[in-house]
């Protein structure tokens, strides 16, 4: 349906029909706007706050379609995944698309993650995750697009495919990826058309050995903090991690950030935050209850009334796990003789997983 009202971005005529399409906001958008209320399109709301418009499709929906033109087509598969945000940013309904076609996996952004970091663990743990939702993965690759480490040996070991998409969530660094695999190949290397069968944009970089490589649209799942806060607020949230340790008796709250708040249950012997050294990292008596805005989709502008909901945690003695949340990074816990139990809070939607610990505790 075509709205009789325009973007207060880009002026835009409004409409619900074709998510490619400029001037397209979700029908809920409308069903949520009060009457008159100055709407942006998705476009122009997705430049303002993720500065990034054009290589982000608009629904779930969209998305399938995407993965599934994929899933018909010849090629090879690359899933990108940001290694500071696996859970996050993983594409659980791939494989339903690819079939038996095995998957290569990249785990991206290798820099953020602390200087000395064995690279040769942190590929066991992608394997490790890959083969526990019974993927089918014939290579795991960890690399940083940004500083082309890992970029040639990805090269060399995908030159025998004729074509290859890159898959991913919106931000882990597809774009670049593939800029940084193309570098020094061709000149002209970016090309916009869209992929057979479908109107959705995918870029295609032609490769002078007649090769191709598509760089596909990702999508905003909305569970990682870095898709929900003002663009300030992700810029913050960037960078390379500096863990930082700490003890919390019971009842005390730990601040990561202006989002997301530990809260002792029981002592827990010992935390530690892997997340970017932007983000603050502060121990208070008890948890703050003020919230920082959120970004609000429907209204274009930032929400303060949202509620933080609380997720337990409990692990018995001497146990160590990470806790990862989407789009921060992770905490590393550690218990000793006794049990422990904490309360994480963070905003609606966001991802909280725990799992076997990444780097900190010992490896398995
Ligand atoms: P796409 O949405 O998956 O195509 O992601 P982009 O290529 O647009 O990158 C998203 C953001 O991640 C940008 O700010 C990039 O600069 C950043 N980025 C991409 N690759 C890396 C990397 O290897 N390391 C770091 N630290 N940042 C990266």
């Amino acid at each position: 349906m075509e709205y009789a009202r325009t973007c207060q971005g880009c002026g835009a005529v409004l409409h619900d029909e074709h998510p490619t399409r400029e001037g397209y906001v979700p029908p809920s958008v409308f069903a949520r706007s009060h009457d008159g209320a100055p709407i942006t399109c998705q476009r122009c709301f997705r430049l303002l706050h993720y500065h990034k418009p054009s290589t982000v499709v608009a629904s779930s929906e969209a998305f399938s379609t995407m993965l599934h033109d994929v899933g018909q087509q010849s090629g090879l598969v690359v899933h990108v995944v940001d290694i500071a945000d696996c859970e996050a940013t993983w594409i659980d309904a791939l494989p339903r698309f690819v079939g038996e076609r095995p998957i290569v996996l990249v785990a991206n952004k290798m820099d953020v993650l602390p200087r000395g970091t064995s690279l040769t663990r942190m590929r066991d743990r992608v394997w490790q995750f890959a083969r526990a939702q019974s993927w089918r993965v014939s290579d795991v690759h960890v690399v940083s697009a940004v500083q082309r480490i890992g970029t040639a040996s990805l090269a060399q070991a995908l030159a025998r495919h004729a074509r290859v998409f890159f898959v991913g969530a919106t931000n882990v660094g597809k774009s670049t990826l593939v800029n940084a695999l193309t570098a020094g190949v061709t000149d002209h290397r970016l090309t916009v058309s869209a992929m057979p069968k479908t109107t959705l944009q995918a870029v295609h970089v032609a490769l002078p050995d007649a090769r191709t490589y598509v760089d596909t649209p990702g999508i905003v799942y909305g569970r990682r903090l870095i898709e929900r806060v003002p663009h300030a607020h992700v810029l913050r949230m960037r960078g390379e991690m500096r863990p930082v340790t700490l003890p919390l008796r019971s009842g005390q709250a730990l601040h990561i950030g202006d989002y997301v708040c530990c809260e002792a249950v029981s002592p827990v012997p010992s935390i530690t935050c892997y997340v970017a050294y932007t983000v603050s990292v502060r121990r208070q008596k008890q948890r703050s209850t003020h919230v920082a805005p959120l970004v609000d989709e429907a209204h274009g502008g930032e929400d303060v009334s949202w509620k933080p909901v609380r997720r337990r945690v409990t692990m018995p003695a001497r146990a160590v796990i990470d806790i990862a949340i989407g789009g921060l990074g992770w905490l590393c816990v550690h218990a000793d003789d006794q049990a422990v139990a904490l309360d994480v809070w963070t905003p609606p939607g966001i991802l909280v997983v725990d799992r076997p610990p990444w780097i900190g505790g010992k490896s398995t």
